[in-house]
């Protein structure tokens, strides 16, 4: 079924993909920021987007975190529009309900963790799944455990953020994040305010996620021998567009584009 402007209301298929950009288009007033973006993901890809500053990156994980209001077109996870919302036979722009009742579809990780200073690694790790699933204690409790184990931050699951290193604090953030069991996690440049020595072990856990679990990921790094070694697939995007995509092999070994060779 088509929406008047000729998106359909559900995307359904063995092929559909996780995450789906249909001809986005986002503008701080004359300024547009993603143009007629397109962009699929699908399920248990690693998907990485490189490209200069103010190209639009960051701008693509706001808008997937509903953060932000698009100004045309209409972005899918898991098949059904999380900015809009179907309205009898179309679709009609998302109201705040709609938008909640998808967020937790959708984890994150920023550059700066956010973690609540005043709980605990444990504590930080099971507020979502209280708080918002309604998950039992107890059962929160395990499932958060699970997971700083799964970061290697079991041993520190007492200690406050200021207690923490940067790199000890952002991989309670994954933790953190994982523990609302989203489809898709989002990764903004996650090492990018990390000490140089501290960067392998929240990289190592990236690393792990995508190897061992088959975990639907975007990324946005300046972090190119990262992107390289972990992405299934890397977008080089250059004024709010995708100039070139491919696996890392390809884009990395032979770019096709010559802004792309020139980055
Ligand atoms: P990148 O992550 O690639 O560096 P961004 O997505 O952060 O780029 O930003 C893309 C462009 O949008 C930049 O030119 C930036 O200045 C502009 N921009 C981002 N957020 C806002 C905002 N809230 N108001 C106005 N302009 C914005």
């Amino acid at each position: 079924m088509l929406d008047k402007s000729g998106f359909p209301i559900e995307l359904s298929g063995a092929n559909t993909p996780m995450v789906s950009f249909r001809k986005v288009r986002k503008s701080y007033g004359s300024l547009t920021v993603l143009d007629d973006l397109d962009l699929d993901i699908n399920a248990g890809e690693m998907v990485s987007i490189i490209g200069p500053s103010g190209s639009g990156k960051t701008t693509v994980l706001r808008m997937l975190m509903t953060l932000e209001q698009i100004n045309g077109g209409v972005i899918y996870v898991d098949g059904k529009p999380l900015t809009h919302m179907p309205k009898g036979n179309h679709l009609v722009l998302a109201n705040e309900r709609h938008l909640r009742s998808r967020r937790a579809d959708i984890g994150m990780c920023f550059q700066h963790f956010n973690l609540f200073p005043h709980m605990t690694a444990l504590e930080n790790c099971m507020e979502g799944p209280v708080q918002v699933l309604g998950l039992p204690k107890a059962e929160a409790r395990d499932r958060s455990e699970e997971l700083l184990e799964l970061v290697g931050m079991i041993a520190k699951k007492d200690q406050h953020p200021s207690r923490l290193s940067g790199g000890q604090q952002q991989r309670v953030a994954i933790a953190r994040a994982l523990a609302m069991r989203p489809k898709v996690m989002l990764f903004d440049e996650v090492t990018s305010a990390l000490d140089p020595e501290v960067i392998g072990e929240v990289t190592n856990v990236i690393r792990g996620l995508v190897s061992e679990h088959n975990l639907t990921m975007l990324m946005v790094t300046h972090q190119m021998g990262f992107a390289r070694d972990i992405s299934d697939r890397v977008c080089f995007f250059y004024d709010g567009k995708i100039e070139e995509q491919g696996h890392p092999s390809e884009l990395f070994g032979s770019p096709q584009r010559q802004r792309t060779q020139q980055f």
